[in-house]
């Protein structure tokens, strides 16, 4: 195989609790991951030259080595050294529909791609938990994204607990394009506000973790009970992000009063998202949200929850 296409899924948080410190600077969470229909696609095309060479639609992401999928190739050409040599570097082109620098893990499903791609263009053979574990070195969501689908997702998000799928739903996704929100940011200034609160031995951390209060939802939905699915929706990022973006929180209370099955922030924000049982309704929330707030800034775009990862085509 000379080239290949990828589709690289974004995903949302359905739930996400922060635990504590751990020793790596990282914290513990406990985070429900979900994979949705909306994507990027890659392109990789072997060309036998020295490198790796990296386009993309999109003009707010960077091309060079800050790229997450670049970053990727680099990690495989240091992993895998002999098949770099052998075969050469590849062109790598991003088509970006996943908004950027919003919580729905647009870099890292990229990075995912590329891992994928180059395990085929190099018949490196490499299964789907070798690839996870080469994902874990780029970034905490990379692991998710390589196999997606409905997950309870622990540790600083890397340990991966597929449960039932959750996917017959339909989702409104809001964001204020001009709105970056920085992850480090995030988590810095939740340590800074409710650090106090954390514990970080690790028998404390276990204990804590007995106490999380993702059960109810995990249930919910292992039962397809979307009403309660909606309702045990949680991301403890919200409690920083909303009050420093003042029109996020205006859009989260204006998607949460037109109806869907809950609302709810994703990752580090500042996409917020609601959960519909129907495409129709989704379409509903989004008109209704576009009347509410009259702002050629925010972008609506309408998902359906999925049950894949990474897929060739
Ligand atoms: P996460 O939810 O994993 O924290 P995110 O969805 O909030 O990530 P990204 O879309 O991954 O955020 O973008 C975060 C930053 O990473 C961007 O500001 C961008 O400069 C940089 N970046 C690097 N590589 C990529 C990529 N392939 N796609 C998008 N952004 C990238």
């Amino acid at each position: 195989m000379r080239s290949c296409t990828l589709i690289a899924p974004a995903k949302v948080n359905l739930y996400l609790e922060i635990i504590g410190d751990r020793l790596d600077g990282y914290h513990e969470l406990v985070m429900i991951l979900q994979s949705i229909d909306l994507a990027d696609r890659l392109e990789i095309c072997a060309y036998g030259a020295q490198d790796f060479n990296l386009t993309c639609s999109h003009p707010q992401v960077p091309t060079d080595e800050t790229n997450l999928a670049y970053c990727a190739a680099q990690l495989m050409k240091l992993e895998f050294n002999e098949a770099f040599a052998n075969y050469g570097g590849v062109d790598i082109t991003i088509d970006k529909h996943i908004p950027v620098a919003a919580g729905l893990a647009g870099g890292s499903t990229d990075a995912a791609a590329v891992l994928v791609g180059l395990n085929l263009i190099w018949e490196l053979g490499l299964t789907i938990p070798e690839l996870q574990r080469l994902g874990e070195k780029l970034g905490s969501d990379v692991p998710f994204c390589i196999a997606g689908g409905t997950v309870v997702a622990t540790g600083k998000g890397e340990k991966l607990d597929p449960i039932e799928a959750c996917e017959n739903l339909w989702i409104v996704l809001g964001k204020y394009q001009s709105l970056a929100v920085s992850t480090s940011w995030a988590y810095q200034t939740y340590r800074q506000q409710f650090g106090h609160k954390y514990v970080s031995d690790r028998a404390a951390v276990t204990s804590r973790i007995s106490k999380v209060h993702s059960g109810p939802l995990v249930k919910s939905i292992s039962h397809k009970d979307n009403p309660k699915i909606g309702h045990f929706l949680h991301n403890d990022l919200e409690k920083v992000v909303l009050p420093k973006y003042c029109q996020v929180m205006k859009l989260r209370k204006t998607l949460q009063q037109i109806g869907g099955l809950g609302t709810m922030m994703s990752g580090s924000g500042p996409t917020i998202f609601t959960l519909c049982q129907s495409q129709e309704e989704a379409e509903n929330i989004k008109n209704k949200a576009r009347q509410a707030i009259f702002d050629p800034d925010l972008e609506l775009l309408i998902t359906k929850l999925s049950s894949t990862g990474i897929k060739v085509i």
